[in-house]
């Protein structure tokens, strides 16, 4: 039996006025396990002082198992959605569908989900956009607040300067601290509502307590962490009991300035011919380098071991690699996946 656990921080969710937990719950992974565990995961994080609860359209049917389990619990928790749609028509009945799904008559946040190129960004913007379905949707009491989701923080901190959103999610891990420079301080100026995610940069972050205390030891509302059982919503409580102290938020930066070093964003700019997971293999030889191989990253390997392997034999990026000439921060990949290779003994 999982017992009530103590100590949880709130605060104040930028504008919104609303006091948040400092962990929230991820629902994306949720339609991959059984409804009733779905049901008491969310239950038991209610229960335990959870009151962030984050999904989006496009994530399966997530959404209609939040309205299955604890749509009669809706005044316990701040609910923040997603659209990926950027045309207007498409996101106002996408916004309508989430609300029918959710079992609601409103949304807290309605995030424009996954902006990571310009012209994505002015799409969403222009008249015919995605952004006057929200706006319209907030002045009829459907949605109360905007946000925006995206894997480029520099340019989140620009799209957000002008006040036209009131939340921003990003990442904001151990792997992936970029948001600590140009947009959590930008985001707080405006007083924002600020919500990192993927603290365990998909499972290649472990352990789960030392991975969550990075973000929780930065100036951040709340931490999303995709969880699928009661089990984990308690580990990832405990690993929030203790506050952080000066001494271990400093080694927990150096920590992250070191795993951080690959650089890469997930902006997924580059693709790769051979279907090579670039980002993935970025990040987990930073932290194979530091750490050895973690589960989560022999799994990986193990999957996507002959494409990477490959790399080396491919004649189109003999001159020129083609993942290279996309990246926006000029990062040297065909290196590190040919390094990758080596150490899986090709
Ligand atoms: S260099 Fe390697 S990883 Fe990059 S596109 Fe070519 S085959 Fe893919
Ligand atoms: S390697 Fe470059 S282009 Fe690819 S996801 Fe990372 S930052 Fe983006």
């Amino acid at each position: 039996m999982l017992g009530r656990l103590g100590h949880m921080r709130y605060t104040q969710f930028g504008k919104t006025g609303f006091r948040v937990s400092a962990l929230g719950f991820g629902a994306m992974n949720l339609p991959g396990v059984p409804l009733d565990q779905a049901r008491e995961a969310l239950n038991y994080a209610l229960d335990n002082g959870i009151n962030y609860i984050d999904t989006a359209a496009g994530y399966r049917n997530s959404e209609e198992i939040l309205g299955e389990c604890i749509s009669h619990r809706r005044s316990e928790f701040f609910l923040a959605t997603k659209t990926a749609q950027r045309k207007y028509e498409d996101a106002r009945s996408e916004i309508e569908r989430s609300l029918s799904r959710m079992k609601t008559d409103y949304i807290d946040v309605i995030q424009i989900h996954y902006v990571n190129y310009p012209q994505e960004f002015n799409k969403v913007m222009e008249e015919d956009g995605a952004y006057r379905a929200a706006l319209e949707a907030r002045e009829a009491g459907k949605v109360r607040w905007i946000g925006i989701t995206g894997h480029r923080p520099e340019l989140l901190a620009k799209w957000i300067s002008d006040g036209k959103f009131d939340q921003v999610l990003f990442h904001l891990s151990l792997v992936q601290p970029f948001a600590k420079d140009d947009l959590v301080p930008t985001a707080t100026r405006l007083n924002m509502g600020k919500t990192a995610m993927k603290p365990l940069s998909g499972g290649f972050v472990q352990p789960v307590d030392k991975a969550i205390r990075y973000p929780y030891s930065q100036d951040v509302h709340t931490i999303i962490s995709g969880m699928t059982s009661a089990a984990e919503v308690k580990q990832n409580l405990a690993a929030m009991e203790r506050e952080v102290e000066p001494e271990e938020r400093l080694e927990l930066e150096a920590l992250s300035a070191e795993l951080g070093e690959h650089n890469c964003r997930r902006c997924n700019y580059c693709s790769c011919p051979l279907e090579i997971p670039i980002p993935d293999v970025m990040i987990s030889s930073a932290v194979r380098e530091k750490f050895g191989l973690l589960p989560r990253g022999a799994a990986f390997y193990e999957k996507h071991k002959s494409k990477i392997l490959s790399c080396a034999d491919y004649e189109p990026c003999k001159e020129k690699p083609l993942c290279e000439q996309k990246c926006p921060y000029h990062l040297p990949m065909q290196r590190t996946i040919q390094e990758t290779a080596a150490h899986l003994g090709g």
